[in-house]
């Protein structure tokens, strides 16, 4: 990708930025402290989509960046792709929070929300015209496919995304944190199916990118460490 266009996108998303800053068209508009409009190479070829920030992400005013960011970026470069290489963002761009007994607790977004935040996002995703989308979890996963998409059901196989864009769903990394006991290794050996899938599908398209080597299960291994 020429440098010229990278600079372009990333003016473009600049910008695009400004506008989520300003909006308050959600309660929780006027609760965050920093709006999260998302980072990354204004060109990658993987989007992924979370579906809100989180305390630490409205802290920083950056996604992904707590615990479940920690292992997202683990995630990533067990298919050999550097965090700095994939644009990471989410369904809504305010952290969506709910009274708890010590302050207010993380929930996930609202229907309506995400609904309120959308135009925000299919900009993001003109603008970066991923090859793939990743959604991570539920309400991102429902935000593209509608109310009745049920992950445990419905993961781990192709659709279509916007700008027909091929779309992956696989579990959030703050899930796959919350599991114990045996289901934990169900959930592990998902999550990485979901992942090699979609490292294939990037291999697929040229420029042909690297390769996964014969080290999987040591990458699987490690993955969750
Ligand atoms: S979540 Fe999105 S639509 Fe709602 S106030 Fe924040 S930026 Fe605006």
């Amino acid at each position: 990708m020429e440098e010229s266009e990278r600079e372009r996108r990333r003016e473009l998303l600049m910008r695009a930025a400004i506008a989520t800053d300003e909006c308050r068209k959600c309660a929780i508009g006027y609760e965050r402290r920093n709006n999260v409009y998302g980072e990354g190479d204004p060109c990658a070829r993987l989007m992924v989509v979370g579906e809100g920030p989180g305390e630490t992400e409205d802290e920083l005013g950056r996604p992904f960046v707590g615990r479940a960011g920690q292992l997202l970026d683990r995630m990533l470069a067990a298919i050999e792709l550097p965090r700095a290489d994939v644009y990471i963002c989410n369904t809504v761009k305010c952290r969506p929070t709910a009274a708890g007994l010590s302050g207010p607790r993380n929930r996930a977004p609202e229907p309506q929300e995400m609904e309120n935040c959308r135009s925000f996002l299919d900009e993001q995703i003109e603008i970066v015209a991923p090859e793939v989308i990743l959604a991570l979890g539920a309400p991102a996963a429902k935000s593209f496919l509608g109310r009745d998409f049920q992950i445990t059901k419905m993961r781990g196989r192709w659709y279509v995304g916007p700008r027909d864009t091929p779309l992956m769903v696989t579990f959030h990394p703050a899930y796959i944190l919350r599991q114990t006991g045996g289901e934990i290794e169900a959930v592990k050996r998902m999550v990485w199916d979901d992942l090699k899938a979609v490292r294939t599908k990037l291999d697929e398209t040229p420029p042909p990118s690297v390769t996964l080597s014969n080290e999987e299960e040591a990458l699987q291994a490690s993955l969750f460490e």
